[in-house]
């Protein structure tokens, strides 16, 4: 938690509540232990989508679907949703879960590496969501940058990694040196690259908001 607790408490008290099968998918996925975007995430996304309307999402990063199923609710109704996911035991789950609620024709999920799946993707996008091993953002961002339309919108999830991002790296374990190292790059990217207008917020677990020029 990178923010004071109550006021995330606070704020997320007065949502007015998803789609109910979109609440126990989030239960389901609290109970298995799926990391799916947090409400105060949730909260962002929907004014995001609304502002933008984009007919086009990518996603990297399914899990079982959760936040692409949420995304369908709030985007334009002719929209599309193309996310990537890895995992084998992930991916059965997500698709069924798009068949049981009808989004198969919203959304087209493609199974494996996003580092190679991207390379062959063509068509532009104007929402990109950023969702899957925070040290690899770093290495996807040329094609997600090759793939955002003009004014389009990435928003990168998961990046003040728990925290951890403010910390020396000598205060961070061994094993999260590397993802430290790789998001403090990835930041300073976003941040000063010519072709983007970014802006990090300290919500959820850290989420940056990059519109292509
Ligand atoms: N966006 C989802 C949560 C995604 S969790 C939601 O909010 O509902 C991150 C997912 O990214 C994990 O399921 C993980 O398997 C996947 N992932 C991590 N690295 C990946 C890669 N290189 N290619 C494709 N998927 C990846
Ligand atoms: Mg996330």
């Amino acid at each position: 938690m990178i923010t004071d607790e109550r006021f995330t408490a606070y704020i997320n008290s007065l949502e007015n509540g998803n789609p109910p099968y979109l609440d126990e998918l989030e239960a389901y996925a609290k109970k298995t232990q799926v990391p799916i975007i947090r409400k105060e995430m949730q909260s962002l996304m929907r004014t995001l989508l609304v502002m933008n309307k984009p007919k086009q999402i990518l996603e990297v990063g399914t899990a079982i679907g959760f936040s692409a199923l949420f995304m369908s609710e709030f985007m334009p109704r002719d929209g599309h949703i193309t996310t990537i996911e890895k995992y084998e035991k992930r991916i059965p789950i997500a698709k069924e879960n798009f068949r049981k609620f009808h989004k198969e024709e919203q959304i087209k999920l493609l199974e494996g590496d996003a580092a190679e799946i991207l390379k062959e993707l063509k068509e532009p996008f104007d929402f990109i969501f950023m969702d899957a091993a925070k040290g690899q953002y770093i290495h996807f961002l040329p094609d997600v940058l090759r793939l955002l339309a003009p004014g389009g919108l990435l928003v990168s999830d998961n990046v003040l990694q728990d925290g951890d991002i403010i910390e020396s790296k000598y205060a961070v374990t061994r094993r999260d040196r590397t993802i430290h190292k790789r998001m403090r790059e990835y930041l300073y990217t976003l941040k000063n690259h010519e072709q983007l207008e970014t802006a990090i917020l300290t919500l959820g677990d850290g989420v940056a908001l990059s519109v292509k020029k």
